[in-house]
């Protein structure tokens, strides 16, 4: 073989990979420019596999965060999933923010000077505050989990577990803040009911941590968990009845919105579970009006509803117990 031959072949393969580069960058520009492109169940890889009810509308395994960033701006099967999630999060963190300081605090000050009651002391609200950042993470864990579940088994099991764990923390702030206000005037039963759910939630975090508890299978068990979890607020509730008698342990802990509460908990974790509607009607509620987009909406609204109810018990501590009037917002 002579030199000109070999730089000839070399100019040749140099050539032919310039051309297939040349061509990749194209498909990749092309790839940019397109929208993300959907797939139907059965093309999905194994792993994505969860709702066999759901036939259409699913991002396939991406393997990019950029992409899955992007998935945002195209209307899939996880678009409302995200952003019922999102949305009321950002609200969360601007009830953190303001809130307390220019809304509340205000308000019970004006009644307070004309009422004359105790006076709030930081705890009082940062109560308040503690309960906020507990709905917040766990929504934003829930909105991240569904913007990256399509990234790669890898990313969908971390970020499962991180909205696991988001449940686990709003479960327990929401106990241990109204705890606060409930028991206000006996820290000693706030301090007891509060170790127990810390206790509770330490081992609510072991299970949900471990990838066991992450499989499909477990699906019913997992919503029974989070319900017993948040059931164990019967406790406390309970104890207030013996020790305060049934009329006022319902004002100190607003028990008509913690009712409410639980009606939305308990009806999402249902409609979650048995994965109505579409368990009926396979491939009619793909993007629209499937079991864990009203699952989301439930827990939304339940999570305000104690808001409501920790809100009402804090401006009631400081309005006295026995007042007849349960303030309204
Ligand atoms: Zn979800």
């Amino acid at each position: 073989m002579t030199t000109t031959t070999v730089h000839q072949r070399n100019l040749k393969s140099y050539n032919g990979s310039k051309i297939s580069t040349n061509i990749k960058s194209e498909k990749n520009s092309q790839n940019k420019n397109q929208k993300i492109p959907l797939c139907s169940y059965s093309e999905l890889p194994e792993w994505q596999k969860d709702n066999e009810w759901i036939l259409h509308g699913y991002v396939r395994e991406t393997n990019s965060v950029v992409t899955c960033v992007k998935s945002m701006l195209t209307y899939h099967n996880e678009t409302l999933n995200i952003y019922s999630h999102l949305l009321p999060g950002i609200g969360y963190l601007l009830l953190l923010l303001f809130f307390t300081d220019l809304v509340l605090i205000p308000y019970l000050v004006s009644h307070m000077s004309m009422n004359g009651h105790e006076a709030i002391d930081v705890i009082d609200y940062l109560m308040i505050n503690f309960y906020l950042v507990g709905a917040f993470l766990c929504l934003m864990c829930s909105s991240f989990f569904h913007c990256f579940k399509q990234h790669s088994k890898k990313h969908s099991d971390m970020w499962s577990k991180a909205d696991y764990m988001g449940i686990v923390i709003l479960i327990s702030a929401s106990i241990i803040s109204l705890l606060y206000y409930g028991y206000y005037d006996h820290l000693s039963y706030f301090k007891i009911f509060t170790i127990i759910t810390i206790i509770l939630g330490s081992i609510c975090s072991v299970f949900v941590l471990n990838d066991k508890f992450n499989e499909k299978d477990f699906k019913i068990y997992r919503a029974t968990f989070f319900i017993l979890f948040g059931f164990s607020g019967i406790l406390p509730v309970g104890m207030g009845f013996l020790k305060f008698g049934i009329v006022e342990s319902c004002k100190r802990v607003q028990f008509n919105y913690l009712l409410l509460e639980a009606v939305c908990y308990i009806t999402g974790a249902l409609i979650y579970g048995f994965k109505l509607p579409e368990a009926f009607a396979p491939g009619k509620f793909d993007c629209f009006g499937n079991s864990h987009q009203i699952f989301h909406v439930f827990v939304v609204l339940g999570s305000l509803f104690h808001l409501r109810a920790v809100v009402g018990s804090f401006i009631l501590m400081h309005s006295g117990y026995h007042t007849n009037n349960l303030l309204i917002f």
